[in-house]
């Protein structure tokens, strides 16, 4: 019998590791992206003038080792102390970084379903379980469901992606006095709703909102995201995401962005809602049923998703399809963009109509 040579075994991963599988929400090549609810207006310009004049003397020096700068300007435009900020390469970097440093491995995450997508894989990357509850009747976090899921860390997206629709205030507060361990507020598409949550950081220690620069503020290449709570929870989201996280462009074009840029997003926001309501519009006399949306895209509910979503990347359009959303069934989520950009959708759907 021949030995196994030791130096060419195969190293197992972690346990778990072998139900994972790599991010498969990328849609295919096509000449207009509307399948990740980014920002087709562009990016915002001062930001871009600052990527154009950065120093590229500083490339062979590591950036900040925890953005010290840009949580200033964060702090800033959220209107909380600096202390109460943590930055990642991205929102999925804070949230990873949150659920191991507050998930004991073995643990449980609760969410209500459907949500984003990579929540499940976060928690069982970092050794726990997801454990998904429907949303009640009407749309909204089923709080006693998500409260006897006896979990280490309850997720609530809101506006949630895919549905696009925001979770009750009242609920939020809820969770956060009954529950005691860490509740993640995912509010990726915060600049698209009326609600604003920052309040609840304050009043509760418990409670980690997360937020990214990739959706309204235009940046998703550049990576930046960042979630507010109390310093001391913030402190060891900080501890487990280690340091130097943040490129030093995507930090000086970030900067940027918060202390010049505000009007520009607000205004680009204003077109976003002022598209999707025409949109609405439009495909509601197709026949279509959208759900309320809070955010930058519309999830459709309907049957042939699928050769839907063909029909559109043959067209050169990407949008995102989905097949038996708890609770919903097959849908559509297609992001809102400049008016002309949703006249070629509008025409594939007018042509699927017939
Ligand atoms: N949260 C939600 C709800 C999202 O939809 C996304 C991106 N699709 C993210 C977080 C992650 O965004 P990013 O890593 O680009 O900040």
């Amino acid at each position: 019998m021949t030995k196994q040579n030791p130096r060419y075994k195969q190293p197992s991963p972690r346990s778990g590791f072998e139900t994972l599988s790599t991010y498969d929400g990328v849609v295919g090549a096509c000449s207009i992206d509307l399948s990740d609810n980014t920002n087709l207006w562009g990016m915002p310009p001062s930001a871009r003038k600052a990527l154009e004049d950065f120093s590229f003397a500083d490339v062979t020096r590591y950036p900040s080792a925890y953005t010290g700068e840009l949580k200033e300007s964060i702090a800033r435009y959220v209107g909380v102390d600096s202390s109460m900020i943590v930055t990642g390469c991205g929102s999925d970097d804070v949230l990873d970084s949150a659920i191991r440093a507050f998930g004991n491995s073995g643990g449980t995450l609760t969410c209500c379903e459907p949500t984003f997508s990579m929540i499940p894989v976060l928690a069982r990357i970092n050794g726990l379980a997801a454990r998904a509850v429907p949303f009640d009747a009407e749309g909204d976090i089923a709080v006693d469901a998500l409260l006897s899921a006896a979990a280490d860390i309850v997720y609530v997206c809101s506006p949630n992606n895919p549905t696009g629709s925001s979770a009750s205030v009242d609920r939020i507060n809820t969770i956060a006095d009954q529950f005691r361990g860490l509740v993640i507020v995912d509010q990726a598409y915060a600049e698209y709703s009326a609600i604003s949550l920052t309040h609840l950081v304050a009043d509760h220690s418990n409670v980690l909102i997360t937020r990214t620069m990739s959706k309204a503020f235009g940046m998703a290449g550049l990576r930046v995201g960042y979630a507010i709570g109390n310093p001391a929870l913030v402190n060891e989201v900080e501890k487990s995401r280690g340091p130097y996280k943040v490129g030093a462009l995507s930090s000086t074009a970030a900067i940027a962005a918060l202390e010049h840029d505000i009007p520009w997003i607000e205004q680009v926001v204003d077109q976003t809602l002022t598209v999707r309501s025409r949109f609405v519009d439009c495909i509601q006399s197709l026949g279509y049923r959208p759900l309320p949306s809070d955010a930058n895209f519309l999830l459709i509910p309907t049957e042939n998703a699928t050769s839907v979503a063909n029909r559109m990347l043959e067209a050169g359009i990407g949008i995102r399809s989905f097949r038996n959303l708890p609770g919903i069934g097959d849908a559509l989520r297609i992001t809102m963009a400049p008016w002309p950009m949703m006249e070629q959708v509008l025409t594939v759907l007018e042509a699927q109509a017939q």
